[in-house]
C-alpha cells in the first residue's frame, strides 16, 4: 500500500502534494517523493523515511502547475532514496501504487534500458517510454498497458513537454478530485478535501486525462461518462483537531459512528426485520477479510453461529481465495474491508462470484471495488479513517454483524425483541468507558517499558484477544501474542516468567472459571496480570 497524489492547474502544485501525502502518510511511510514541471523540465526530489524529511528538501516557492508525489510502502526493492517514486525513464515520470507480477519478465524485454532501482515500477516506467515511443499518443499506450502488466496499479503519470496528467488503476484505488482551480488524482479522498469534496472513483482498466480544467475519462479508448460523487463528511475530518494522533481522535469518535451505523436498522423490529429480511434462509456463513477485518469476522462469526444457529467460518482472505471450499445449500460469503479495496478480500468476492455463491460486503468506502461487485453491500458509517490502525471501522463492522446476530436471535426466539433497546446504549456505554481512561494510561506505562506481552481468552474472548494483540503489536512494536487460554499450557506457558504482562479477557460468565484458572496459572509463575472484564468479581 502506498499513497498517491497528482495535481494540475492554475495554482502552485508544491503545497497541494505535499499536504496530500502527509493525510495519506497511513497508506505508507518509509520513504516518499514528489516530482513537478518547472520551466518546462521535471523535478524530483526524494527523501528515505516520513515525509518530514522530504519536506527538507521542499522549496514551497517554485513555481509549478504540475506534478505527482507518492509516500511508499516497500514491496520491490528496500525503502531508500533510490527505490522512492517518483521514478523518471525516457519521458515518462510515474508514481506507483500497487505490485506487477510480470516485472522481471518485462524488465528482460526492456534490455535497452538502464534501471536505477529495484522496483517494478520502474520497470512500468520504462515500457510506458518505450510504447510512447512507438506510437506518440498517451491514450493509446494507456489503452494497451493492461496487455503487458499482469497484477495491481494505480498510476499517475506525467510525459516530458506535455500538460496533462495522467492516470490509470487496476486493482489498486484511485481518485480524481475536481476544483475550479484544477483537479487532482489521489489514493483516498483526504489528500483533496482541504481543496475540494467532488470526485470521481475510477474503476479497474479505466484511464484518465487531467488539464487545468478538464478531466476525460476513456476505457477501452472510449469516452466514458462518470457519476460526480461528494464527500459527504465534514471537511475537516482529515484534520486531528486537537487529538495527538488519529488514532486517538478516531477511537473518541467511536460512540458516534456505531450509533450513525447502526440506528437506520434499530427504530424497531420492524426496521430491524426489513434490513436483514431472507438471512434466515442461510445454512452456512463464510466471513472474509484481512488483519483487523478477519478479527471481526472471528468475534462477529462467533455472534451469528450462536443466535442464528448455523456454522459460521472465519478466513484469511489470502488464504481463502486459494482454497478449496465446500458451501452449503445456502450458501452466504461476507466479505470486509474497511476501504472495499482490500486486494486479497476483493480476489476472494471475485473467486465467490465465479463460483456462484451470495455475497454481502461490509465496506466503509462507497463505490469501492468490493461494494461494487459484491451482491450486497452493507456500508458502515465510520467516517474517514486515517490511522493506520483500525479502530472505529473494526468496531462499526463488528455492529453490523452484531446486527445479524440479533436479527436472527429474534428469529429464532433465543433473544427477546427487548435487546434492541438495549443495544441502542451502546453508544452511551462506549462513551462511559473513554470518559476515564486514567486506569488505561497507567497499564499503558506499564506494557510500554516490557518487550512481550500475553493476550488469554475463550471464545469469542480469545478472538477479541487476537485483535488486542495485533493493535499492539502495530501500535507499539512490542511483541504480542494471542492464546486461547487452554492452549496455554501446551508448550507456551514456560514463556511466562517473572513480571511479564498477560491480559485476560472475560467476558464470558459460563466460561470465566475456566480462563480464570488460566489466570492463575501464569501468576504462579510470576505474571504481572491484568483482566479486562464486564463485571466485577472477586478472584480468591
Ligand atoms: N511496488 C512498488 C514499490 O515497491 C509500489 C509499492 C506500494 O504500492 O506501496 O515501490
Amino acid at each position: 500500500m502506498c499513497g498517491i497524489v497528482g495535481y494540475v492547474g492554475k495554482k502552485h502544485c508544491i503545497d497541494k502534494i505535499i499536504e496530500g501525502l502527509e493525510s495519506l502518510e497511513y497508506r505508507g511511510y518509509d520513504s516518499a517523493g514528489i516530482a513537478y514541471v518547472k520551466n518546462k523540465k521535471v523535478i524530483l526530489k526524494k527523501a528515505k523515511g516520513k515525509i518530514n524529511k522530504l519536506k527538507e528538501k521542499i522549496n514551497y516557492n517554485e513555481e509549478s502547475y504540475l506534478g505527482i508525489g507518492h509516500t511508499r510502502w516497500a514491496t520491490h526493492g528496500k525503502p531508500c532514496k533510490e527505490n522512492s517514486h517518483p521514478h523518471k525513464v525516457g519521458k515518462i515520470t510515474l508514481v506507483h501504487n500497487g505490485i506487477i507480477e510480470n516485472y522481471e519478465e518485462l524488465k528482460k524485454e526492456l534490455s535497452d534500458y538502464e534501471f536505477l532501482s529495484d522496483t517494478d515500477s520502474e520497470v512500468v516506467a520504462a515500457l510506458i517510454d518505450k510504447l510512447y515511443k512507438k506510437d506518440n499518443n498517451m491514450i493509446n499506450v494507456l489503452n494497451k498497458l493492461q496487455d503487458y502488466l499482469i497484477g495491481s496499479y494505480a498510476l499517475g503519470i506525467i510525459v516530458d513537454n506535455d500538460k496533462n496528467l495522467y492516470a490509470i488503476r487496476k486493482d489498486s484505488p484511485l481518485i480524481i478530485g475536481v476544483s475550479n482551480d484544477g483537479n487532482f488524482i489521489a489514493s483516498d479522498v483526504p489528500a483533496i478535501l482541504k481543496y475540494t469534496n467532488k470526485y470521481y472513483l475510477m474503476l479497474n482498466n479505466e484511464y484518465a486525462v487531467l488539464n487545468e480544467d478538464n478531466v476525460t475519462f476513456y476505457f477501452d479508448k472510449e469516452k466514458q461518462v462518470k457519476e460526480l460523487l461528494a464527500f459527504d463528511g465534514k471537511k475537516d475530518a482529515a484534520i486531528k483537531e486537537n487529538y495527538d494522533h488519529f488514532m486517538l481522535k478516531e477511537i473518541y469518535e467511536q460512540p458516534k459512528v456505531i450509533m450513525d451505523t447502526i440506528n437506520e436498522y434499530l427504530d424497531n423490529i420492524q426496521t430491524l426485520n426489513k434490513k436483514f429480511k431472507g438471512f434466515e434462509k442461510y445454512t452456512g456463513i463464510d466471513i472474509v477479510g484481512c488483519g483487523s477485518a478477519y478479527h471481526v469476522g472471528l468475534v462477529g462469526g462467533t455472534l451469528i453461529s450462536k443466535y442464528g444457529n448455523i456454522p459460521v467460518n472465519s478466513y484469511i482472505a489470502s488464504e481463502y481465495r486459494y482454497n478449496n471450499h465446500f458451501y452449503s445449500k445456502n450458501h452466504l460469503i461476507i466479505l470486509i474491508s474497511q476501504s472495499g479495496e482490500t486486494a486479497d478480500t476483493l480476489a476472494a468476492l471475485r473467486k465467490a462470484n465465479d463460483d456462484g455463491i451470495d455475497t454481502l460486503a461490509i465496506v466503509n468506502t462507497v463505490g469501492s471495488s468490493i461494494a461494487r461487485e459484491a451482491g450486497n453491500v452493507i456500508y458502515i458509517k465510520a467516517g474517514l479513517e486515517i490511522s493506520v490502525a483500525t479502530t472505529k471501522a473494526y468496531t462499526c463492522q463488528l455492529a453490523i454483524l452484531s446486527l445479524i446476530a440479533l436479527y436472527l436471535g429474534i428469529k429464532n426466539n433465543i433473544l427477546d425483541e427487548n435487546k434492541i433497546e438495549e443495544y441502542k446504549k451502546i453508544g452511551g456505554l462506549i462513551q462511559n468507558i473513554l470518559g476515564n481512561v486514567d486506569e488505561e494510561k497507567k497499564i499503558a506505562k506499564i506494557l510500554s517499558k516490557s518487550k512481550d506481552v500475553f493476550f488469554l481468552g475463550r471464545k469469542i474472548d480469545y478472538a477479541s484477544c487476537l485483535e488486542a494483540s495485533l493493535k499492539l503489536k502495530e501500535v507499539s512494536y512490542i511483541h504480542s501474542e494471542a492464546y486461547a487460554a487452554g492452549e496455554l499450557k501446551h508448550g507456551t506457558i514456560s514463556l511466562i516468567e517473572e513480571n511479564i504482562p498477560v491480559i485476560s479477557i472475560i467476558t464470558d460468565d459460563s466460561i470465566r472459571l475456566k480462563t480464570l484458572s488460566n489466570v492463575k496459572e501464569v501468576c504462579a509463575r510470576g505474571a504481572y496480570s491484568i483482566i479486562i472484564s464486564n463485571k466485577v468479581f472477586i478472584i480468591n
